[in-house]
């Protein structure tokens, strides 16, 4: 069985003092989450003080976004070899707001990933399709093409030591939520879609949901086979709400 990973996205939030007391309030109820592994990825910035004050703890970090090149001259860009020096241990690649607003091709996505695995980090793969794409139907051919831009780089096997996760645009930050069953639909087809090139490899990766995840809806998804966890945006900046989250996994 799958072990789930509930995973915070604190995407460009937090500030010292906010920090602190949210990280505070994980610490003080992490032993309230009995089956999910967790996770926090602050702004690149705050990485020193949240490496210290979860130094020992149950909780992981990692960063939101890592560059494809080597250290040097690349302004306002930070290397894998940085995030590792904070101990990272998970970067989140391709999330949808760094491929919308930021431009990040598949194929960049595909060279973050592999930049990231080759400094031992383990790469949050960001897949999931907007609201227009979903109505015409190309859901699957989207995700396809996602997946398939780091099968074809760095080739199945990496995949065992990824995580994918899958959010629909349309549900990021809206208040919509997949249902449930159209989740699982999409965490099938993915886990399918690798198990036709490497059973082992579908069977172990770990499959997380992201997309308005509240303590409310949370343990519905998780509850879905192929869903192994969540990415969380909004409501991981509150430690009661995120926690309520983690509770849910399974
Ligand atoms: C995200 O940004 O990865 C995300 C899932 O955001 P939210 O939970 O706020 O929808």
């Amino acid at each position: 069985m799958r072990q789930s990973l509930v995973v915070g996205n604190w995407k460009m939030n937090g500030s010292i003092q906010n920090n602190q007391s949210l990280i505070e309030g994980l610490k003080q109820n992490i032993a309230s989450v009995q089956r999910a592994e967790v996770a926090v990825c602050p702004p690149f910035v705050y990485l020193q003080q949240v490496s210290e004050l979860l130094k020992g703890t149950a909780i992981g970090w990692g960063g939101q976004n890592v560059s494809q090149q080597d250290p040097g001259a690349f302004t306002g860009e930070a290397a894998a070899s940085m995030l590792v020096d904070f101990s990272c241990k998970y970067v989140i690649v391709g999330h949808s707001e760094r491929r919308s607003l930021y431009g990040e091709s598949d194929e960049l996505v595909a060279e973050k990933f592999a930049k990231a695995q080759s400094a031992n980090l383990i790469p949050i793969l960001c897949v999931g399709e907007l609201l227009e794409e979903r109505e015409a139907g190309e859901m699957e051919k989207v995700v396809k093409r996602q997946l398939d831009a780091v099968i074809n780089l760095q080739g199945v096997a990496s995949l065992a030591k990824s995580v994918i996760a899958y959010e629909p645009v349309w549900a990021i930050g809206t208040g919509k939520t997949a249902t449930p069953q159209q989740a699982q639909d999409v965490h099938a087809f993915i886990r399918g879609r690798i198990a036709e090139q490497d059973g082992g490899v579908a069977e172990k990766v770990q499959i997380l949901y992201g997309g308005s995840v509240k303590g409310s809806n949370a343990a519905e998804l998780f509850s879905k086979p192929d869903i192994d966890g969540g990415l969380i945006g909004g409501a991981s900046l509150k430690a009661d709400d995120f926690l309520a989250i983690c509770q849910a996994g399974q």
